[in-house]
């Protein structure tokens, strides 16, 4: 199958923007008259220098950054954030940790290694098919953060407000970062992993209000020091540096399409049309519950595993690619990152609503 005859649903590494793809296929050998590739220049030389610091404008101006917060490209995935988070900010006391899924859950699990992660709120109970409502949420005026996943990949949820806690806010946005307008400002820190709505796997962009760094434990290495990251302009060591340049590619397109406003208005059509379909469907049916749904990750299933395995399958012949859910929980998963275009929903409907016909039950 050639790239015209698929829709790419992968939870991440997931599609990207085409205009950034072709962008980067252009500069692959020769970037702009350099005589060399992005991968081949060193990080620090001025040619790279240039990309990285416009790669960090374009990402304060796409989500205003404001000056008090400080913009880090890191690797080790959002997982190596669920040990930093806890190695500087906790300083050894205790965070409240809302267990809303599967990695939020692993946070708290590693934050314990270095210090109390009280459970302010679990959705474990009910295979996380919601979101907790802030009356719901047990804070501890003490804890020396609240730590919450804004969307969660594999269930499917998605928090659709801010909570206010008494602690500053840590948030691991992997799976809906630049997918609507965000306050920062009410955050201590946000981190995301690229691989889902801004590049390849390898880059981690972590946005931390300055005045939180700099109580790491002392066993901290120096790589997973913020400070240090910021002291350093994240050039402690080599950057990923080709995922920082895909990134500005993205981020190019992003301001071409109107930014995380535009992102919002399309991620409420194309989800809204699914769970539409989902709640008439007499075969189909969503996991996650109203007012908890997840924009970015649509799961479902049929009442059979055996459906379920066909509707893959078949969906795949169809091009509609990487529709299977996550391991965990079986069933669908049809990801909505910011590359994927109205069509690809509209061809998974049709297939969907013909599928129904022939199986109804
Ligand atoms: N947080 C979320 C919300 C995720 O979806 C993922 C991975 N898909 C992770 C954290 C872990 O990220 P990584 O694989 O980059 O370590």
């Amino acid at each position: 199958m050639s790239r015209e005859q698929v829709f790419n649903f992968a939870p991440g590494p997931s599609v990207l923007p085409e205009s950034a793809l072709k962008r980067a296929q252009e500069d692959l050998l020769d970037y702009r008259g350099s005589g060399v590739s992005v991968m081949e220049m060193s990080h620090r030389s001025k040619m790279f220098q240039a990309i990285f610091d416009e790669t960090k404008e374009k990402f304060k101006r796409a989500m205003r950054v404001p000056d008090t917060h400080e913009v880090l490209f890191l690797q080790g995935g959002g997982t190596l954030q669920f040990a930093m988070v806890p190695m500087n900010l906790l300083e050894g006391a205790s965070a409240d940790y809302a267990v809303t899924g599967n990695f939020s859950g692993k946070a708290a699990k590693e934050a314990r290694k270095y210090g109390s992660a009280r459970l302010a709120a679990d959705t474990t109970a009910t295979g996380h098919d919601r979101i907790p409502t802030q009356a719901e949420l047990r804070l501890n005026p003490d804890a020396k953060y609240f730590y919450y996943c804004s969307n969660n990949t594999i269930y499917g949820t998605e928090w659709q407000y801010v909570p206010e806690t008494p602690s500053p806010l840590v948030c691991d946005m992997s799976s809906d970062i630049l997918t609507r307008p965000v306050d920062v400002s009410k955050y201590g820190l946000i981190f995301a992993g690229a691989q889902k709505n801004m590049a390849p796997a390898g880059l981690t962009v972590v946005v931390i209000d300055r005045r939180l760094a700099g109580k790491e434990l002392p066993i901290t290495p120096e790589i997973m020091s913020y400070q240090t990251m910021i002291e350093k302009d994240s050039m402690l060591n080599t950057p990923p540096c080709w995922c920082i340049y895909m990134l500005g590619l993205v981020l190019d397109w992003l301001e071409e399409q109107g930014g995380v406003a535009a992102m919002e208005q399309r991620k409420h059509e194309r989800a809204q049309k699914l769970y539409a379909y989902l709640d008439e469907s007499g075969l189909f049916a969503a996991h996650a519950l109203p007012g908890s749904r997840s924009e970015m990750n649509v799961t479902f299933r049929t009442p059979s595993e055996e459906l379920d395995a066909e509707f893959v399958r078949g969906a795949a012949e169809r091009g509609l690619l990487n529709i299977k859910g996550h391991r965990i929980t079986g069933g669908m998963r049809a990801s909505l990152y910011n590359a994927m275009p109205m069509e690809g929903v509209e061809a998974l409907l049709a297939y969907m609503k013909e599928f129904e016909v022939h199986h109804h039950v």
